[in-house]
């Protein structure tokens, strides 16, 4: 077991019960036992059964869930720092050919860093968005869950895909994609090995091909019904730029989101990432159907791609969560910092009451656990959860004098990791990673990135 008092706790529960100085304890089978204000004085003595408690000291500290990553491509940090002042498309042009040198070794190690980072930032959950797959590159997606593993996350890695190539229309070069056969082939292939649909599971698949402007209708269509069939989850690139809107009105001659509709990709079962140029009926729409959208607000400032209407898509009951983006598109890569650009966004555009910090905490934990689908198990600081919990230091300089810790942790710089549990189990501890060493990620990561370049 493990017990942690005298912290602040925001719970994120229904009604985003606060504790200016409580306790969070943690059962032996990975579950949250109890959280309330004050000492955990129930499990003051030893614990039932002469199992040992640990006890940890929370003073200058604030617990919340852990963080949701709701959209990441790992592979990307072995590219990082180019097309420095690309829109997206001219961004993708330039990285499409570099990215053609992808193999196992460079997926693997740019995951490992990735990953590493992220948890470094207080993420227990995350997904990642894989959709190049060269011919002769290896096992990618393997690569990224021995990554994950070695680094203790709770992962959903999606097997993305490309099948429009610039000889049929479409914006990747043709050595880079895939047909549309072998993507559908090799998705359920990749569902059968990885996809865990238990309660506490640390490695889901979802399906994602990878945007309206590299894939072709069909395989929208039947991703969609594989991923129905299998019962898992479907993700894709979604109204991020003008360009996009421009390629959708003049190939399908309609929006973005009437083009999801129109292949069988809204729904409950579905998260979309960006949703940044959405009109009223896109977001009422998104709202009926409970499609979920992954707000990368680094991300879209970095591409100049624009701001997303977080606040309407909120009115409307759109599950909205947090992603960091690829690391070549936001070279940050932390997602405790995305907890402040979400609300600085919200606010750039709907000024100061646009969002709340707590509503910020809301869209980095529930937010993303429901675009994921595992609300029911993860998200919030509740008895029964799974205790994947982030305990965040905030008694140094750099948030001397906030009080409340839940406005520190948000408009203070991003805050150093004390704890953080993923089922019960530390991944980081005083800002270090458990199970891996940082300058070993580092390393590898930048043999990678000399590779890929040479
Ligand atoms: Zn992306």
């Amino acid at each position: 077991m493990i017990v942690i008092e005298n912290a602040a706790v925001a719970t994120v529960d229904a009604s985003d019960t606060y504790h200016p100085d409580g306790h969070v304890v943690v059962g032996d089978d990975g579950r949250i036992v109890a959280t309330g204000a004050g000492p955990a004085t129930e499990w003051a003595g030893p614990a039932a059964g002469g199992n040992d408690i640990r006890r940890v000291d929370g003073r200058g500290c604030l617990i919340t869930p852990g963080l949701v990553n709701t959209h990441h491509h790992l592979y990307q940090w072995a590219t990082r720092g180019l097309a420095l002042d690309d829109t997206l498309f001219g961004w993708l042009t330039t990285l499409y050919p570099i990215w053609g040198r992808l193999d196992a070794g460079i997926v693997g190690a740019s995951a490992g860093a990735g990953l590493g980072r992220l948890a470094l930032s207080g993420c227990t959950l995350s997904m990642d968005h894989h959709y190049v797959f060269p011919r002769d590159g290896g096992d990618v997606l393997e690569a990224e869950i021995e990554a994950a593993r070695r680094i203790g996350l709770r992962f959903h890695p999606t097997r993305g895909s490309m099948d429009l190539s610039r000889k049929d229309g479409g914006l990747p070069p043709d050595n880079i994609v895939e047909t549309t056969d072998e993507a559908l082939a090799a998705t359920e292939r990749a569902i059968d090995r990885w996809h865990d649909p238990s309660p506490g599971a640390m490695l889901q698949i979802a399906v994602a091909p990878c945007s309206p402007f590299s894939v072709t209708t069909r395989l929208m269509r039947e991703a969609a019904e594989l991923a129905r069939r299998k019962g898992v989850r479907l993700h894709t690139h979604l109204a991020e730029t003008d360009d996009e809107e421009d390629f959708c009105r003049k190939h399908f001659n309609c929006t973005p989101v009437e083009y999801a509709e129109s292949v069988g990709w809204l729904g409950d079962d579905v998260w979309l990432a960006h949703g940044v140029h959405l009109d009223d009926e896109a977001i009422a729409k998104l709202g009926a159907t409970g499609t979920g959208v992954a707000h990368c607000p680094s991300s879209n400032a970095r591409l100049g791609a624009g701001m997303a209407r977080v606040r309407e898509l909120l009115n409307h009951g759109v599950p909205v969560g947090l992603g960091v983006d690829g690391a070549a598109s936001q070279e940050v890569s932390h997602l405790g910092a995305e907890l402040r650009q979400a609300l600085y966004t919200a606010r750039l555009r709907g000024g100061p009451t646009a969002m709340a910090a707590r509503e910020a905490l809301r869209l980095g934990t529930m937010g993303g656990a429901r675009c994921l689908g595992r609300q029911d198990h993860l998200g919030s600081l509740e008895p029964g959860k799974l205790a994947d919990l982030v305990v965040w230091r905030l008694d140094g300089l750099a948030h001397e004098g906030i009080d409340d810790k839940l406005a520190a942790l948000v408009f203070g710089p991003p805050a150093p990791v004390e704890l953080s549990l993923v089922g019960g189990a530390p991944i980081v501890e005083r800002g270090e990673l458990v199970h891996a060493d940082a300058e070993t990620l580092q390393r590898d990561a930048e043999v990678a990135h000399r590779r890929i370049l040479s």
